[in-house]
């Protein structure tokens, strides 16, 4: 499949950090991790801190699939409003299911701060309304968080343009949330991993998988065998060539970024993270070395080629777009690129044991949360191999298709 084109800035920013062997033997483990991006080396993460031998294995050079091609927000705030969410998966899970991406987000500073990881940084998170008519879903969305427990303010057009000279009807200003950069994160784990144990292979595409009674076996184009009692399925979207069932909707995002401003520059109170009720919906951020990103107009089709034609175009929508919110501030894109992106009908992950390939879980982060959702498929996953109860694992399961 062909995840992103273009520029992707973390990539250029961060080249190829560092070196993993091809598979050139057949190998033997516990457990097995297909796909090398930010779900596996989450999902490693937390099976070698359990004891757990495990092994990555990923066609591309580590990180290239969609996780070099994240924009890297970090947000507690799902796709699908919590207000509608109750809707869909019930008022406990869609709560739950907000409460442990906040979680998540926490998490990820542990695990960064354990691993000497440096470009972790909390913000806040601004969400406004793009037009007049969502005003009413906004506050009812805001009432909906407070009442249960999440740390939010309601401002006015007042509060909103005075504090970040935005205008627009209202918005709600949350305490949780945070940046990162995917791809250099994805690396950073490897590397720690791989010192307390981990395996990991890159350049080595798995052709087929054996599910078989006992165990599972995986078979790289080059004719090696790798033999698992247990297989992780980190696939990112390509987790599509291994479900029957239709469970994400595929389709194409853009992002943009800027030139490095100097560093005196002040972009927006506080850096916080901004994105809007828009449909699809506008976001940006910006970065350590002082540039803003910009992301957003989603084409609902998954065909490369028509989405590479529109990179141009789109660069220049969302410049026309920050503009709009931010008349004042300079914006020269340097760099642009654009990506398959996946969304579920819920909006929520697909996590754990599917019954149709036995002995085998999947880690599939899908949506604007997908980061967020990739660390609770980690945890959950890591429960389930190892025997301990997961309360929550049933709101992701596979059961709900
Ligand atoms: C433009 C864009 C912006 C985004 N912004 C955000 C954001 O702000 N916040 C957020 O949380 N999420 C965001 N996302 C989503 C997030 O990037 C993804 O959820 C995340 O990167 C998925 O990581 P992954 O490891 O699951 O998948 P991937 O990074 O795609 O890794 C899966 C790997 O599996 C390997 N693989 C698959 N099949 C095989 C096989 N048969 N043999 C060997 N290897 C195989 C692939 O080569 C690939 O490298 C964004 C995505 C895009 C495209």
């Amino acid at each position: 499949m062909d995840l992103s084109s273009g520029y992707p800035f973390w990539l250029i920013k961060n080249g190829l950090p560092f070196d993993y062997p091809k598979l050139e033997q057949n190998i033997q483990t516990e457990v097995a991790i297909l796909g090398g991006g930010i779900s596996g080396a989450l999902v490693a993460h937390y099976l070698i801190s359990a004891g757990i031998k495990c092994v990555v294995v990923d066609s591309r050079s580590i990180g290239l699939g969609s996780t070099c091609a994240s924009t890297s927000l970090l947000q507690y705030e799902i796709d699908t409003p919590l207000c509608k969410l109750k809707n869909l998966v019930g008022l406990e899970n869609a709560v739950r299911s907000y409460q442990l991406c906040a979680e998540a987000i926490e998490t990820i500073n542990t695990i960064s701060r354990k691993i000497k990881y440096k470009e972790f940084e909390p913000v806040k998170s601004l969400y406004y309304a793009a037009n007049d008519k969502d005003a009413s879903f906004l506050k009812e969305e805001f009432e909906i968080r407070k009442q249960y427990g999440f740390q939010v303010k309601y401002l006015t057009k007042a509060q909103l343009h005075k504090q970040y000279k935005i205008t627009a009807p209202c918005a709600i200003l949350s305490q949780c949330a945070s940046k990162i950069n995917a791809y250099s994160f994805t690396h950073s784990l490897h590397q720690y991993n791989i010192k307390k144990g981990l395996q990991v292979y890159d350049r080595t595409p798995i052709k087929n998988i054996d599910h078989r009674k006992n165990n599972v076996i995986l078979n790289t184009e080059k004719g090696y065998k790798i033999v698992a009692n247990k297989l992780i399925y980190a696939t990112g979207y390509e987790a599509v060539n291994y479900i029957k069932e239709k469970i994400v909707k595929l389709h194409s995002t853009y992002a943009t970024i800027s030139e490095q401003a100097n560093e005196k520059t002040k972009f927006w109170k506080d850096n916080v993270l901004i994105w809007n009720t828009a449909d699809p919906y506008l976001y940006m951020r910006t970065t350590a070395d002082h540039r803003i990103l910009i992301g957003g107009r989603d084409e609902e089709f998954y065909d490369p080629k028509k989405r590479d034609k529109l990179i141009d175009k789109k660069k220049n929508q969302l410049v026309k777009d920050f503009k709009k919110v931010f008349p004042s501030i300079d914006f020269i894109p340097e760099f642009t690129w654009t990506g398959t992106f996946g969304a579920t009908e819920d909006g929520l992950p697909f996590i754990g044991h599917y019954p149709h390939l036995p002995n085998s879980y999947f880690a599939l982060g899908f949506g604007g949360n997908g980061i967020t959702f990739s660390l609770i498929a980690a945890q959950i996953i890591t429960d389930l191999i190892t025997g301990k109860k997961n309360g929550d694992a049933e709101i992701f399961s596979f059961q709900r298709i």
